[in-house]
């Protein structure tokens, strides 16, 4: 969900904005965000008309040729198709020429019909829908205001994607529920056909508390069995066919290029998040006033890219604690997320992530398999570089490698060959 456009003052920054602040029709237990216990009421807090074409009009104006924008909630849908159709018409009245425009939505699925299918189809959004797994384990928790599961209203939702042919992807909260059903998710995926899906551990809801260290439901112990036993699941004998976004990145990682989750990357991701009445803050994790960039509705979004605080998070992910700067699996890891991290009061200095055992047991787990699919995955891509770009020839030593990684052959895949 992550998305990036280039700004004026050199940076990359996406944009995230929580469409209707914490309105939500659906009352999952584990949320840290909605309070609305599932009855949003009948006037939901849209973004403001001025303020959401104010903001897209600054915007556009430094995109610089990519304009990517992710709609979250509360349930982003209870802001109606209109809603959304004024959006579409205010980026394509301010994007200069050429711009390559995206938009994606993170949504619970139940309120999908199938106008909403035509329009996501039309205007190409990338839908995840929040699927905790099969019946029994996601009526468990994402439940209505009368205490009903949402399982048939999601499937119905995703029914009208799938008619429409919309690209949608399955989102997991893994909780105490399913934390030990890893077989059961993938068992599940497989028989529904999702073909790209992504875990996140349960946040709980104090977890927004900047003051203290995010908060799991589930342990480090718990998600290091978890994560093993899905990684069996993933790589199925040596034949992935389930996309699942945190293994994906690791063989991204062996095939020498950068992961795209912003927890595993050298840096934090450069999204801008924005609250439904315009608060900007640097990430999801830390909705703060602490961490307040300004308004986009009052302030230029120029002051609001280039304030001090923007750099002072950026500054924290690369301020790694002595574990990980020894760390084998530095590459593959990167410290996880600040968030995760317990820090000093000075904010210099924190313990390695929340779940730092987890990905230490996973990422030994799974590296020789993951070496097997990493020869595998550069031998293909090289020898479709060098019938591409090298007219059937291995490149020269100083030249870009035929895998793509954009480093030199002599750097990359010459061991191959
Ligand atoms: S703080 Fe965590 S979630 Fe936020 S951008 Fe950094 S790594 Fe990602
Ligand atoms: S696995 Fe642990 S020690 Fe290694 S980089 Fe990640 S958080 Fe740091």
């Amino acid at each position: 969900m992550e998305s990036s456009c280039s700004s004026s003052v050199g940076r990359s920054i996406g944009v995230l904005w929580k469409t209707v602040s914490e309105d939500c029709n659906l009352a999952c237990d584990y949320c840290y965000f909605s309070t609305c216990g599932g009855k949003p009421g009948k006037t939901i807090r849209k973004i403001d008309p001025t303020l959401l074409e104010k903001f897209i009009q600054e915007y556009m104006a430094l995109s610089n040729g990519v304009a990517s924008f992710a709609w979250q909630g509360g349930e982003p849908l209870l802001a109606g198709l209109d809603f959304f159709k004024e959006v579409i018409a205010l980026q394509a009245k301010y994007a200069p020429p050429n711009t390559i425009i995206s938009n994606s939505l993170q949504t619970n699925g139940t309120l999908i019909h199938e106008r909403w299918a035509e329009f996501f189809k039309k205007y190409n959004f990338l839908i995840g829908v929040s699927l905790d797994g099969p019946q029994e384990i996601h009526d468990q928790r994402r439940l209505d205001s009368r205490g009903n599961g949402s399982f048939d209203k999601v499937m119905n939702g995703i029914s009208h994607l799938r008619r429409h042919q919309v690209d949608f992807n399955i989102l997991t909260v893994i909780h105490k529920g399913n934390v030990g059903k890893s077989r059961e998710l993938f068992r599940f995926y497989q028989q529904e056909n999702f073909g790209f899906v992504q875990f996140i551990p349960c946040m709980e809801f104090h977890s927004k508390h900047i003051e203290q260290v995010g908060v799991y439901e589930i342990t480090p112990d718990e998600y290091a069995d978890f994560l093993c036993s899905a990684f069996d699941c993933w790589y199925n004998n040596g034949t992935p066919i389930i996309s699942e976004r945190f293994f994906d990145n690791m063989l991204s990682v062996y095939v020498h290029r950068e992961s795209e989750m912003c927890t595993h990357r050298r840096t934090c991701s450069q999204t801008l998040v924005l609250e439904q009445n315009g608060d900007a803050f640097p990430c999801d994790f830390y909705i703060h006033p602490d961490w307040n960039l300004g308004n986009v509705g009052v302030d230029p979004l120029t002051d609001i890219l280039s304030h001090p605080l923007h750099n002072d998070f950026i500054q924290l992910k690369p301020r790694l604690p002595e574990r990980c700067k020894t760390c084998p699996w530095l590459d593959l890891c990167y410290g996880g997320c600040p968030r995760s991290r317990k820090w000093n009061d000075s904010m210099q200095e924190s313990e390695p992530d929340y779940f730092c055992y987890s990905y230490r047991q996973v990422y030994a787990y799974a590296h020789e398999r993951m070496k097997a699919l990493e020869e595998r995955v550069r031998n293909n891509f090289f020898q479709q570089g060098v019938n591409l770009y090298y007219n059937g020839k291995n490149p020269g030593r100083n030249d870009a490698c035929a895998c793509g990684s954009g480093l030199k052959y002599k750097h990359c895949c010459i061991d191959l060959n």
